[in-house]
């Protein structure tokens, strides 16, 4: 899949954002791995997934009218078999803040293993064009707000700065007996979204604002499972 293509069809549809599945999509042409996935219409639809997915898997529900889904109920994790995924699509359904909003599918896919989470983040600036985010994630950014910026398109040099600055880098590091991440994937991914020929210079005209919440980060590599993608005004 062609990125403009991607934002030319949610352009099409009226969308102000791409959907999960089109975001991931998009992450994927710039070189950055998602989860495998398959996007399904309900729980009715869940069985052959099974056979293209290993399991367990993260079912979330995908609609333009719902941001965080996590608040709204419509996250699940660890689902291992297609009894389970019906039921929590069900349970999904039947929650009042997904049972009144526009209901685009549901996107079933593997789950990351674990590793540190970490934010990368885009927004376009009047003034200065594209602006790249990074942080930790969970509490260091919604609590602490311990994120850097920089103006694209970065360096190499400038994706290690950035990682140095935040003030919970030693995280990175691995404490109380975690084994370090892989700081080359986070700083690949940084020049991915913020570099030269990156996904935010690339796509300046159309990408108001991009936020990869969370990346998730292990000793080997790093996997955006979540991606929003904010549209600029035509
Ligand atoms: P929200 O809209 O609430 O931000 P996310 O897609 O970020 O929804 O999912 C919420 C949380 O569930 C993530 O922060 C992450 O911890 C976990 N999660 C989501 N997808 C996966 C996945 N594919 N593998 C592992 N964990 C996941
Ligand atoms: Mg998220």
């Amino acid at each position: 899949m062609d990125a403009r293509k991607l934002i030319a069809e949610a352009r099409k549809q009226g969308r102000a954002a791409l959907d999960e599945a089109a975001g991931k999509q998009l992450l994927a042409v710039y070189g950055i791995a998602v989860p495998k996935s398959v996007v399904v219409p309900g729980a009715a639809d869940v069985e052959a997934v099974f056979k293209q997915l290993t399991a367990p898997v993260v079912i979330k529900v995908m609609s333009p009218d719902i941001l965080h889904k996590s608040d709204a109920g419509g996250v699940s994790v660890g689902i291992g078999s297609a009894a389970a995924a019906s039921t929590a699509i069900q349970e999904m359904m039947a929650r009042p803040a997904i049972g009144a909003a526009r209901i685009d599918g549901f996107l079933i896919e593997e789950m990351a293993r674990g590793g540190q989470e970490v934010v990368i983040g885009g927004v376009h600036d009047p003034n200065f064009g594209p602006l790249v985010m990074v942080g930790l994630g969970g509490i260091f950014v919604e609590v602490l707000a311990d994120v850097t910026f920089r103006i694209c398109p970065i360096e190499r040099r400038d994706a290690e700065d950035m990682l140095d600055e935040l003030k919970g880098a030693a995280v990175l590091k691995g404490v109380r007996g975690r084994k370090p991440v892989s700081r080359e994937a986070i700083v690949n991914a940084l020049l991915r979204i913020g570099g030269e020929g990156g996904l935010l210079m690339d796509l300046a005209a159309d990408i108001q604002e991009a936020d990869i919440n969370p990346l998730i980060v292990s000793e080997s590599g790093a996997v955006a499972v979540d991606a929003r993608f904010l549209l600029t005004k035509k």
